[in-house]
């Protein structure tokens, strides 16, 4: 018998993976799946960034980069996080990963072992939680209330805090639900971290350009007073269309005041992943440096497709759904359904073809909850909601 360690057996899944593997089973059993399931843009990398892969290549970038990544990606990060967040950090204290999950990983690590507690949003994304159950962590859910707009509250989330709190993780826009944090609620929770000095915060801003309806994306790199013991995520993935590439950027403290933490990361690259492969770096370069219009038509589709979602679900049989503001998920209320959320997505895909995500993957406060991501054509959302109706008022439950 082989014993490997128990932290292992304490290892989450993230099921929009094993929804898509499902969905893809049945697809080749040749049934009509419409996937509403995976968190990923459904629109190609902008050609000008794939380009840039291929001459990186050409030209010979096929080597080890740094382990903290090229400096010229690291500065090309600088520019575009002092454009979006008129925050000026320096390369120093830019991480190049591969992706934004290694920057959960490696934050989650840092802070988490026996006896320490971790905060994470609830529903949230679903590797916070099972990360920090793998550290042997106490992870200490933050409740996201749809009441609020799915935005956290600082003062339940202040609340939460004790003597053990080591981390805070924050996400807006926000993963599965679409919330999106206004600034007063954030200037809130800043005044009140200020008396847990001890507290890192790890803000997960993967969706920072996603937002809708004139909301505006608040980065907590914008206050100086919790710069040292602050890290942000954000990458590639979503915003470029690049989940396959494997890029992530983060912004970490360096220095003794700030823990040291960015030199702790670094030193963990160098063990497990050594650098992201040089010609994504370059790709993104050009993703940082190049055209957005391409980043702003798929944000005027998401825009559409967000309304005619909203719409359509409010016109479902006991579901209700609030206008998310930011990401590209709906997170519809079907308490009124009668179903249990999970039983609902799954009789879904195999009663009706349609793949989307039970609230519960998400987190307990995820019940009563399903996750539509609408990275799919207008057609198929429309076919999606049709095929829901149909299978809604046929199945009625209670
Ligand atoms: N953070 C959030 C909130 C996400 O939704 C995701 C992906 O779905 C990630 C991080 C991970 O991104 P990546 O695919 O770059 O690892």
């Amino acid at each position: 018998m082989l014993h490997t360690v128990a932290a292992f057996d304490r290892l989450g899944e993230e099921n929009a993976f094993a929804v898509l593997a499902r969905a893809t089973a049945l697809a080749a059993q040749g049934k009509d799946i419409i996937n509403l399931g995976i968190g990923q843009p459904d629109f190609k990398t902008p050609s000008h960034i794939v380009e840039a892969a291929i001459k990186a290549l050409k030209d010979g970038h096929h080597g080890y980069t740094p382990a903290t990544g090229l400096l010229a990606t690291r500065e090309a990060v600088v520019r575009r996080t002092l454009a979006m967040t008129g925050v000026e950090v320096s390369p120093e204290n830019v991480m190049i990963l591969p992706g934004g999950k290694p920057t959960m990983y490696a934050a989650i690590i840092m802070f988490g072992e026996p006896g320490a507690e971790i905060m994470y949003p609830d529903p949230g994304f679903p590797i916070y939680r099972s990360m920090i159950e793998f550290t042997g962590a106490t992870p200490v859910p933050i409740p996201i209330r749809e009441k609020n707009g799915f935005a956290f509250s600082a003062e339940e989330t202040l609340a939460l805090i004790t003597s053990k709190t080591r981390l805070v993780i924050l996400n807006s826009p926000a993963n599965p639900t679409g919330g999106v944090t206004p600034k007063a609620e954030i200037d809130r929770l800043v005044k009140g971290l200020e008396k847990h000095p001890d507290v890192a915060i790890m803000s997960d801003e993967i969706y920072d350009v996603m937002t809708y309806d004139g909301e505006k994306h608040t980065s907590l790199l914008k206050y100086p007073e919790i710069r040292d013991r602050l890290i942000v995520l954000n990458g590639w993935s979503k915003t470029w269309a690049m989940t396959g590439w494997r890029m992530g950027w983060s912004i970490w403290p360096n220095g003794e005041k700030g823990g040291n933490l960015y030199d702790k990361v670094r030193k963990l690259a160098v063990n497990c992943w050594s650098c992201v492969n040089a010609p994504s770096q370059f790709a993104g370069i050009a993703a940082i440096d190049g055209p957005q219009d391409e980043v702003e038509k798929m944000m005027k589709a998401f825009d559409n497709r967000r309304r005619i979602v909203v719409e359509g679900l409010n016109d479902l049989p006991g579901v209700s759904c609030i206008t998310p503001k930011g990401a590209f998920y709906a997170f519809p209320n079907v308490s009124k359904t009668g179903w249990k959320a999970k039983k609902l997505a799954s009789e879904l895909l195999d009663g009706a073809g349609v793949a989307l995500i039970g609230g519960p993957d998400f987190g307990i406060l995820g019940e009563g909850y399903i996750r539509l991501s609408y990275a799919n054509s207008e057609e198929n959302i429309l076919r999606a909601l049709e095929r829901m109706k149909l299978f809604l008022e046929s199945n009625r439950q209670g």
